[in-house]
């Protein structure tokens, strides 16, 4: 990659500064254009826009887990202000944090502790590399793991996919059209609609 290659999505030069992703043709995309692709086409298994080659590269970039999530969410979060109020009824002048709902650690609790960091990207790339759900199906799945890693203390990849498999034996979430059997039967509280709405018109993971 010399300086002057251009990410054919952006059309801005890739340099040193910038999180590249090499797909496994060798053509490179900044990360963050590269993710913008695999939310939209719900997978990590995106045709290179150059050649048409399919990326089987889905190494993360980084060693660090924590900082693997937020690349995977750069495209939506730290760049929004928590929604929640100060006592005075100002606006909240924290970012939001990683799958919190838009808001930040004091206005909503349910973060994802860095002990879990692992896990829970260890899941969502089992999610964007094996199926075919659309996004806002995974969207929820992300959502429900976050919750279940927490509340059972889960440390492997398949105590997560032993309670999915249960859940869609015992209901057709096709035919069901909603998730929320899935939360009452885990006694889970749904994340706010306005979130999934924002998350799957943008496309992002925020
Ligand atoms: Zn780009
Ligand atoms: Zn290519
Ligand atoms: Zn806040």
């Amino acid at each position: 990659m010399s300086q002057d290659t251009l990410c054919c999505i952006c059309l801005n030069k890739q340099n040193k500064k910038h999180c590249i992703k090499i797909l496994s043709c060798n053509h490179t995309l900044h990360y963050k254009c590269y993710i913008k692709l695999c939310l939209n086409k719900s997978t990590f298994f995106i045709d290179c826009p150059l050649c048409r080659n399919k990326n089987l590269n889905t190494d993360f970039p980084h060693k660090c887990q924590t900082k693997n999530l937020y690349e995977l969410c750069c495209n939506g979060v730290g760049k929004h202000f928590c929604y929640g109020k100060t006592k005075c009824g100002g606006n909240c002048k924290n970012r939001s944090q990683l799958f919190n709902y838009g808001y930040c650690h004091i206005h909503n609790k349910e973060t994802i502790n860095k002990r879990y960091h692992n896990i829970f990207l260890t899941y969502i790339k089992y999610l964007f590399t094996s199926n075919k759900k659309g996004f806002r199906t995974k969207l929820y799945m992300i959502d429900m793991a976050k919750k279940i890693i927490i509340k059972r203390d889960i440390k492997k990849l398949e105590d997560i996919i032993i309670i999915f498999t249960t859940y869609f034996e015992k209901y057709d979430y096709s035919k069901q059209g909603s998730p929320n059997k899935f939360y009452e039967e885990h006694n889970l509280e749904l994340p706010p609609n306005s979130w999934i709405d924002f998350c799957c018109e943008k496309k992002i993971l925020f």
